[in-house]
């Protein structure tokens, strides 16, 4: 189940090396294929393995820059694919393969993956037991079946999996069609129990899948558009620069008349002016920096070199070599009038606005601000500034809500926190579905949470009630109300932040018509070890920084209780365990989401 990206059994071969996994496979392999089982093998290979060979075409053309090489021929076809910042999971690998054309597969090496494993071992080696350490392992293949087995190290625990012989091929295949069927069965009632048990990434994909970008675009002053989403590509009006300049101050010649001793100083130029004559051979201009090049003139010697003897400036080439055009910029250099400068989906920060600025313009067409209505709920939730009333906490989720809100450009609506009232929810709901073009709450979605705020979303709409395999953060509605979206967020302060960065602001983000929805991530080696449950995705809260050798090196924060609220204060990222991982160790290389962008 954790293995999201496969329908097929997985099933792992576990052991030290020395162990003979390769050659037990080539004999296990035509057993069970004799079977009609069709097999797919995912193999883990060393650091800088390549399949391909120097000098083949395939070769040279992933060395020209082809980072995708799929290579086809009569009977084989292989894709190549260069992952040069992250190695794959072995769930994304999964996903690769044609999953229709084969009914087992089978996983030598990613030994610290969570999923279904056999133990090879051979008492000749005196290697410890694999499957006290590591509860995936669902069968033991050895030789040492004996019970006199002297060598204690070896001795197998009496609550072990079961054991097999591993000389013995047909028990083996027995033993693989026997789980084949029973994880076959396993898979099928949990797809119809769980209906609403989701990973992730399927639960983000179903969200996305529903949300349209917004149609209501307006044009705005400058002043008004930081954080905002272009709604029309902007295209450069002019050239940048506009006319040739000068990026010195210095003295501009002609580069056909380097060679001469004195040259007669004709006008001085200054940035905003320009000499209105062609420089002739013999001249040259005192020009500042950005002051138009003259015609004739394609060559600025800087002002160091230089020096002026009433009227005739001659420069001292001992301090540099005079080279034909240096010092001169081109008009259009930076962007030729006409280019696409900005297209539609980009969100304008500083450096878009000072550049929209330089062309001249003073508006631009943006997508509207999303209205986004917002509320708390639970009895126990307090507003802030009011005397505090025993077992009561004060609302914390409208707050971090309303800021990351803001940070994303969105137009807010406040109802406050809500009385947990079927009558004042259902009055809510309705309310800030008319004014708003996504409604958010927080608290009472949790299974068994005794709130009406379930029973009336469920009478207003067609809400989900999610378990997302996460930590923290499970329990998640989402949903229509008519045309609007819903989002039931978690009560729990930390869990609403994580749920909020990944569901929310990537719903928003779309409808923003924002086309970088996707949050940046980041490859960290970690410094502890990360704490996570095979299946689930865990987001622990962290502290990234550089190390003396460049390297990228994480940390947690600490206590990662989900109502810890300081521990996204203190944190600027979060790990990212995947749910095909059962731990991340010291040393492990792990993902890692930036978040001083984002809150
Ligand atoms: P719930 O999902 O409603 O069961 O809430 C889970 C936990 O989060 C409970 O301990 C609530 O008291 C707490 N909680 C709910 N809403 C808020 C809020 N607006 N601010 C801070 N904590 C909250
Ligand atoms: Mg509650």
């Amino acid at each position: 189940m954790s293995l999201t990206h496969c329908s097929l059994p997985v099933l792992g071969f576990a052991a030290f090396s020395g162990t003979g996994k390769t050659t037990l496979l080539e004999k296990l392999i035509p057993a069970l294929v004799e079977k009609g089982i069709r097999i797919a093998m995912v193999k883990h290979a060393h650091h800088d393995f390549d399949v391909d060979k120097p000098g083949k075409d395939s070769y040279r053309l992933r060395k020209a820059g082809a980072t995708q090489m799929l290579i086809s021929a009569r009977y084989r076809h292989a894709l190549m694919t260069e992952t040069p910042d992250r190695e794959c999971t072995l769930n994304q690998l999964l996903g690769q393969l044609d999953q229709n054309n084969a009914d087992l597969v089978l996983v030598e090496g990613f030994k610290h993956n969570a999923f279904p494993k056999i133990e090879l071992h051979r008492a000749a080696l005196d290697k410890p037991w694999l499957h006290p350490e590591d509860p995936n392992i669902v069968a033991v293949a050895c030789d040492d079946s004996s019970s006199s087995s002297s060598a204690s190290s070896t001795e197998l625990p009496s609550t072990s999996p079961p054991r097999l012989d591993i000389n013995d091929i047909a028990s083996l295949v027995g033993f693989i069609q026997r789980w084949m069927e029973s994880h076959n069965a396993q898979t099928a009632t949990c797809d119809s129990l769980s209906p609403t048990l989701l990973s992730v990434d399927d639960g983000r994909a179903k969200i996305l899948d529903a949300i349209a970008v917004s149609e209501h675009t307006e044009t705005c002053d400058l002043n008004e558009l930081p954080h905002r989403v272009l709604a029309a590509d902007i295209i450069a009006p002019v050239n940048v620069p506009s006319s040739t300049n000068s990026a010195m101050d210095g003295y501009a010649i002609r580069s056909d008349d380097i060679e001469r001793e004195g040259y007669r100083l004709v006008s001085d130029v200054f940035a905003g002016h320009h000499y209105a004559e062609t420089l002739t051979a013999g001249e040259c201009v005192r020009i500042m920096t950005g002051a138009p090049v003259p015609e004739g003139a394609d060559t600025v010697i800087m002002r160091e070199q230089a020096s002026d003897d009433n009227g005739t400036v001659s420069f001292d080439t001992t301090k540099g070599a005079i080279r034909a055009g240096q010092n001169v910029r081109q008009a259009g250099e930076d962007l030729r009038r006409g280019a696409t400068v900005f297209q539609a989906g980009k969100r304008i920060g500083a450096a878009e606005l000072g550049m929209m600025a330089s062309f001249g313009f003073d508006r631009a067409e943006v997508f509207k601000p999303i209205k986004v209505a917002l509320f708390s709920t639970g009895d126990e939730v307090q507003a802030p500034g009011t005397a505090a009333k025993s077992h009561c906490i004060y609302d914390a989720n409208r707050y971090t809500l309303r800021a990351m809100l803001t940070k994303l450009g969105c137009e807010i609506l406040d109802f406050g926190i809500i009385e947990d009232t079927e009558a004042a929810l259902h009055a809510t709901l309705s309310n800030a579905t008319e004014q708003a073009d996504m409604v958010i709450s927080s608290g009472g979605v949790s299974v068994g949470d005794a709130d009406y705020i379930k029973t009336v979303l469920s009478q207003l709409g067609d809400i989900n009630f999610w378990r997302v395999n996460m930590r923290p953060g499970r329990p998640l509605a989402f949903g229509k109300l008519g045309d609007v979206p819903f989002f039931g967020l978690p009560g729990n302060p930390v869990a609403v932040m994580v749920t909020f960065l990944q569901f929310v602001e990537p719903a928003i983000r779309k409808m923003q018509g924002d086309a970088h929805w996707q949050p940046e991530t980041l490859s960290a080696i970690t410094q502890e070890r990360v704490r996570s449950r095979r299946g689930r995705t865990e987001y622990t809260r962290g502290i990234y920084s550089i190390s003396a050798n460049g390297q990228l090196e994480v940390r947690s924060t600490g206590s990662q209780g989900s109502g810890i609220l300081r521990s996204m204060s203190e944190a600027n990222c979060l790990i990212e365990v995947s749910p095909d991982v059962d731990n991340a160790e010291v040393g492990d290389r792990v993902t890692i989401i930036p978040l001083a962008s984002r809150l």
